[in-house]
């Protein structure tokens, strides 16, 4: 039984339409689902994905619209990171992004830089055999597309409290004094710490709220059981539509999700329009002319786009 790397990571937006531009028009990713907040209908959970809305590639934004700048600090993820294929590619995005008057960091095969909300970002090339989980955009050529999550880097006073449930629960190998792997059939990830700041986090727009590992469908009750019975606490098996999840608080404090693999985005609209309409829980639905007119209007992700 091994989780199959990075699920998706959530994160906090308190502007929908900016996040919207930067993630799909700016990083090029797919818009693949366009939902509520399961536990406040009045607020967006945007998905944003590869073209087939593979875990792996996932990353979700909750709406609090207009929340304060958050900060990221112990117990918190502080960066996402994103796999690139190639050195063109880095060059490509440090183009790109300092185009878009972004404040980019490059240094060897990686590129940092935040988005417009303070979320770190870093891209970096990476050498794997893991299929690349990419989205079509009209000026992004697919060989320098991003390919998915490479890692998640939180902040922890001492991550040697993790070790045990990191290694002997969940199955992450060692990869250095504060850095785990982790790998299933199809993909691996990594997790890692970086010392953290001696000011408190604060949650808030551009800061991550969890971070999912992939799980199996036949595993996910095994995986709850595994970590009840390591003594950790953990939610019961929730029913999120797209996944079923279970949620952990890991002893470092990041809020961590195990997430299956499907059943997906495609299960309650066809892939090829994922994302266009507002996706609403068979028990939203009455609500939907209500919750329509309470949301933020959204620029469209696809607008600009070559249609193919
Ligand atoms: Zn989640």
């Amino acid at each position: 039984m091994r989780l199959n790397g990075i699920h998706h990571v959530t994160a906090i937006t308190g502007d929908a339409p900016g996040n919207v531009d930067f993630y799909a028009r700016v990083l090029g990713l797919r818009l693949v689902k366009k939902t509520v907040n399961q536990d406040d209908p009045s607020v967006y959970h945007l998905f944003y994905a590869d073209d087939g809305g593979s875990a792996g590639s996932d990353i979700t934004f909750f709406e609090y619209p207009g929340a304060r700048p958050g900060r990221a600090g112990a117990g918190m993820v502080h960066r996402v990171v994103y796999r690139l294929g190639s050195d063109d590619a880095l060059d490509f995005w440090a183009g790109r992004l300092e185009a878009e008057g972004i404040d980019v960091q490059r240094n060897g095969g990686q590129l940092r830089f935040a988005d417009p909300e303070g979320l770190g970002l870093q891209l970096r090339v990476v050498r794997t055999d893991d299929e690349p989980l990419v989205a079509d955009h009209p000026e992004i050529p697919r060989e320098l597309a991003l390919q998915g999550f490479d890692a998640v880097c939180a902040y922890a006073d001492d991550p040697e409290q993790s070790r045990p449930l990191l290694e002997d629960t969940l199955g992450f190998g060692a990869a250095g004094a504060s850095s785990w792997k982790i790998r299933g059939e199809t993909r691996g990830s990594v997790y890692m710490y970086d010392e953290a700041p001696p000011d408190q986090g604060v949650p808030g727009a551009g800061t991550v709220h969890h971070v999912a590992w992939s799980s199996r469908m036949d595993e996910h009750d095994a995986w709850r059981s595994r970590v009840a019975e390591a003594g950790v606490q953990v939610t019961p098996v929730i029913d999120r539509f797209y996944f079923r999840s279970i949620y952990l608080r890991e002893p470092s404090g990041v809020l961590f999700e195990i997430a299956t693999m499907g059943p997906g985005f495609a299960t309650d609209e066809p892939l090829e329009h994922l994302g266009e309409r507002l996706s609403l829980p068979p028990n939203f639905e009455h609500l939907r002319d209500q919750v329509e007119r309470s949301l933020t209007p959204l620029p469209d992700p696809r607008a600009p786009r070559v249609t193919q």
